[in-house]
């Protein structure tokens, strides 16, 4: 005799954006370019349909270091210019968590310039977002590394006397796998683009152009949404044959070339502004090279019992 079987079959949870939002009261200033960042984020992670369980963010300090109390994940609000290594630690201690690293320009290009750089070489699986509005704005408007030389923002009393850098053309130069450049107030693209960088296995970063309505009367929202004979100012790279790519990894020719192409576009700035990826590439993560590479320890590493451990030897080595 057959013996019916009767199965409930739980259905698959879905999430909808305000899976991604907090009550947390809100600081920022009325109108700051920041929201349409933090709007783009939950975009994106509803999208991807990421369990807001298994997403880390974690900032560093600033008006943007307030991210992570906004968004309805594990989140970790560090300190100056850490964002990049603590995510680096988070990722390495828990590998099944998507990450987020977010911070100011001030944050990740002044103080946290050497985390910048050395993320690049280790292609460690993480996002890094920059929400860039060219000014110290917590601390009340001084230029930041990517004010350019001798603009003066309503917040400065003198203008820049020292030349900006070019965070894409570091980024690309540093080795991050994905670069790219969005704007805060254009929440749709940058989603989408979001939503690339965090598919993307390796370490992607993402310049956001942000305004800063109370610190940086300069480039504002009007100042982006210029147009130049007949051309708006932004302008997507999607719209355009550019192809960021690299679509054959063992060819050094193509690597080097695709890599100049981004480079050269990244100092496309004034009546132009490129937007969107501008480099890509997929190569072994670190993650995948430790796993291969490092046997002995791997497994702690790699695959961690986060609720196991001895570490009476630890404790014994500090008494
Ligand atoms: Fe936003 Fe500028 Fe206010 Fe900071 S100071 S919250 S960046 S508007
Ligand atoms: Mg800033």
């Amino acid at each position: 005799m057959t013996e019916l079987v009767t199965q409930t079959v739980q259905p698959e949870k879905t999430y909808a954006l305000k899976d991604y939002k907090t009550n947390v009261h809100n600081t920022w200033c009325p109108g700051c370019g920041d929201f349409g960042i933090l709007n783009s984020i939950q975009m994106a992670l509803a999208e991807l349909q990421l369990p807001p369980h298994k997403i880390a963010v974690v900032s560093g300090i600033g008006c943007s270091g307030k991210a992570p109390h906004y968004i309805n994940t594990y989140g970790l609000h560090t300190l100056h210019g850490r964002a990049v290594p603590v995510a680096t630690g988070v990722k390495l201690a828990n590998p099944e968590l998507t990450v987020l690293a977010v911070g100011g320009d001030g944050d990740g290009f002044g103080i946290g310039c050497g985390y910048f750089i050395n993320a690049g070489r280790r292609n460690v699986d993480l996002t890094y977002l920059v929400f860039d509005n060219q000014v110290y704005g917590l601390t009340k408007g001084q230029a930041s590394p990517t004010m350019l030389k001798g603009l003066k923002a309503k917040g400065m009393a003198e203008p820049a006397v020292q030349d900006n850098l070019n965070p894409m053309a570091l980024a690309i130069s540093s080795g991050y796998t994905f670069v790219g450049r969005g704007y805060a107030l254009q929440p749709r693209s940058l989603a989408q683009l979001i939503a690339q960088a965090v598919r993307h296995r390796g370490t992607a970063f993402i310049d956001i152009l942000q305004t800063c309505p109370v610190y940086n009367d300069l480039h504002d929202k009007e100042w982006y949404g210029q147009q130049h004979d007949g051309h708006p100012r932004l302008y997507q790279l999607d719209d355009t044959d550019y192809d960021p790519c690299v679509h054959d990894v063992e060819d050094e020719g193509e690597v080097m070339a695709k890599k100049v192409q981004a480079i050269a576009k990244s100092y496309e700035w004034g009546q132009r502004i490129p937007l969107g990826c501008f480099y890509k590439i997929d190569l072994p993560t670190f993650e995948d090279q430790l796993a291969q590479g490092r046997p002995r320890g791997m497994d702690s590493i790699t695959r961690p019992n986060l609720f196991n451990r001895d570490v009476t030897r630890l404790i014994e080595s500090l008494r």
